[in-house]
């Protein structure tokens, strides 16, 4: 790689009859390093990061383009992703994450964004073997073709171990231009940030939310109760925050983990009950559903459980709805409470 590194320093050349690339780019390593060696090899480049909701990466993407000297689009899909995320055709991995249908989704964006731009092609930081699920031979000839970028999909990483390309055909590059990473080691990558010149990026194996276990229980929970069409990004971001119980099949409750989570959590209460401690530290507790005077009785005492009170005295617990408010007094339930497992939705770090 070294080698080819260097001629392509030495031929760089802005070659003006070359095709505009496209350069979808997620806030991670590889696919800075796509774009960056797109450049390289004399290409206009302009990055696309499609927001969906999941994480926002907009001002690492934008400080990337920046460092790379590429200029960088943004555009906000977040809703129709949604529907992705909802209703994938492709299935989930593991965890929720429908990634085939999320890879072919990005990929359709960039396609619209490349034809709106006048682009001639599409490249991806995607790595031949990288990532089994998606990564592989026959699902990446899957992706190009369910896009329907065909041969203008480029993945500059891996492109000499792949088919041919759209850049090539029209001899705007050789086969031997791009690289032929494959494989889940990132030595290479490393390697060639440095030498490109990329400090900014996310660590690899990420940050999305859908792999992660606790998360994918609570979805698959909500979609139990609620059904995929009703789901909204209120639902989702409310799943990212605290611990939640079901104490009902239109019932949970969620109790903040610690202050930054209180905090979010208030913001959801309009229309819904919420729980605070007044005279102990202790957390906010968000109620989805409508519970009667014996649910909200429970809802205070799993709280408490939570909170600094004296776990055999009765604490005070405030009620509020909509500016209205009462109170209980309620003997926080015991730690070793084996309802508290029962109802606790995914898998608890932590009780
Ligand atoms: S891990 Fe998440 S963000 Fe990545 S492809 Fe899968 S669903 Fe999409």
């Amino acid at each position: 790689m070294e080698a080819l590194l260097h001629r392509a320093y030495d031929t760089e050349v802005m070659t003006e009859s070359k095709g505009k690339a496209v350069a979808l780019m997620s806030g991670g390593l590889d696919s800075a390093l796509a774009a960056a060696w797109t450049k390289r090899l004399g290409f206009p480049v302009v990055g696309l990061h499609v927001v969906t909701g999941l994480v926002d990466q907009r001002d690492l993407v934008r400080a990337q383009g920046a460092e790379l000297g590429v200029p960088v689009r943004i555009w906000d899909a977040a809703d129709e992703y949604l529907e992705v995320l909802k209703n994938p055709q492709f299935g989930r991995g593991q965890g929720m994450n429908p990634c085939l249908d999320c890879h072919i989704f990005l990929l359709r964006k960039a396609k619209e964004f490349m034809e709106q731009e006048g682009a001639a092609f599409v490249v991806t930081g995607e790595v031949l073997g990288q990532r089994p699920m998606t990564q592989n031979r026959q699902t990446l000839a899957l992706i190009a073709q369910a896009t329907g970028l065909g041969e203008k999909l480029v993945r500059p990483l891996s492109g000499r171990l792949l088919g041919p390309t759209f850049p090539e055909r029209m001899g705007w590059v050789q086969r031997e231009d791009w690289l032929d990473l494959q494989g889940r080691s990132r030595k290479q990558q490393l390697g060639l940030a440095r030498e490109l010149g990329i400090s900014r990026f996310t660590p690899p194996s990420g940050c999305c939310v859908l792999v992660d276990p606790g998360f994918s229980a609570r979805l698959r929970d909500l979609l139990r109760e609620k059904g995929a069409e009703a789901i909204t990004w209120e639902d989702l971001s409310i799943l990212r925050l605290g611990r939640h119980f079901r104490l009902g099949p239109n019932l949970r409750l969620v109790v903040g983990r610690d202050a930054q989570e209180n905090e979010k959590l208030m913001v959801f209460g309009r229309n819904r009950y919420v729980l605070m401690f007044s005279e102990v530290p202790g957390p906010v507790g968000l109620i989805l559903g409508e519970p009667n005077e014996a649910d909200l009785f429970l809802c205070a005492q799993i709280a408490a459980r939570y909170s600094d009170a004296p776990k055999d005295a009765p604490v005070r617990v405030h009620i509020r709805r909509n500016g209205e408010e009462k109170e209980l007094w309620v003997t926080p339930l015991s730690p070793a409470d084996p309802r508290l497992v029962q109802w606790r939705i995914g898998v608890p770090k932590r009780l």
